[in-house]
């Protein structure tokens, strides 16, 4: 299929790893222009670079904090100093805290909302004047399961449920509000996906006692429907943004993407 993303410039935050860096690098071998943030520089400048190097398109990135408003006027600022403007904005950088509501702290509360919801709400509205401006735009913002649908322990979403659930109620909004401009709004919102550097201590904190981090890991597949009973791959979650981003799925907006390999039930 031909997403017919070919010299589109895409804005990708969170692109330095995880599903942030695997899409980017769907993105680049559409052919698409990108330019990437993430806090971390050294981490960027080596993605940026290895995407260059691996596809021959051109990428920028800058370093910066999306839960600061003035670096993201930054951010905003660099991308259009590079490419002059911006088809695809992809809200990926977000986090996730699955621990028991009594456990939660005060800053964990805070800085999910900030990452998540925040942060997405924050970085589209300084993006979104530029699309108007162009007639036309895709926004996609990366969610969670557990914006949906409730999660059994161990892993507890008192505290990354609400906000997630608030990305997809703000892509409805949004989608509803900017459709008169040509700009699409969607949302995917992945079950667990398996990240390699970190997906292994992440539930190690998260099992209980006696319990090893694969076994966790195995039971919690268990509910998946399709045959291995796996976690999501990188890849499986970055094709799904790509597409929702792409003008081949002109034709939706305000729309979730749900890819949880037939975990949600209902
Ligand atoms: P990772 O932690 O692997 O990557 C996060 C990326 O965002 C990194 O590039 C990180 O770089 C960047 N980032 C983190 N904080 C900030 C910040 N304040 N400002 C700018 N960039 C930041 O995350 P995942 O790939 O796992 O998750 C990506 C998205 O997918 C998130 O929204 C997450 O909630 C969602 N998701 C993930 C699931 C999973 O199982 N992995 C499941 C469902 C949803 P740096 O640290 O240098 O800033």
């Amino acid at each position: 299929m031909n997403l017919q993303l070919k010299d589109q410039v895409v804005l990708l935050t969170g692109g330095s790893s995880g599903i942030g860096l695997a899409t980017a690098q769907q993105f680049a071998r559409e052919g698409a222009r990108l330019f990437i943030c993430a806090r971390g520089e050294g981490r960027l400048r080596e993605a940026a670079g290895s995407i260059a190097a691996e596809t021959g398109t051109e990428v920028g990135f800058h370093a910066c904090d999306v839960t600061r408003p003035a670096e993201i006027d930054g951010l905003r600022d660099a991308v259009m100093a590079r490419f002059g403007r911006v088809d695809v904005l992809v809200n990926n950088a977000g986090t996730g805290i699955y621990k028991p509501f009594l456990e939660v702290t005060d800053d964990e509360l805070v800085n999910g909302m900030a990452l998540n919801f925040f942060a997405q709400f924050r970085v589209t509205q300084r993006i979104a004047p530029v699309m108007i401006r162009q007639g036309a735009g895709a926004i996609v913002n990366v969610a969670g399961c557990s914006g949906l649908q409730v999660l059994d322990p161990p892993f507890f979403s008192t505290c990354t449920g609400p906000a997630k659930a608030a990305e997809i109620r703000f892509t409805k909004a949004l989608a509803a509000e900017l459709g008169q401009h040509g700009i699409r709004v969607n949302c995917v919102a992945p079950n667990f996906v398996e990240v390699p550097e970190r997906t292994q201590a992440w539930v190690a904190q998260m099992s209980p006692p006696g319990t090893s981090p694969e076994e966790t890991k195995k039971q919690w597949a268990q509910r998946v429907a399709l045959p291995g009973k796996r976690w999501c791959t990188l890849d499986e979650a970055a094709a799904t943004i790509v597409f929702a981003a792409s003008p081949a799925a002109g034709y939706t907006t305000g729309e979730v993407f749900v890819v949880d390999g037939g975990f949600a039930r209902d």
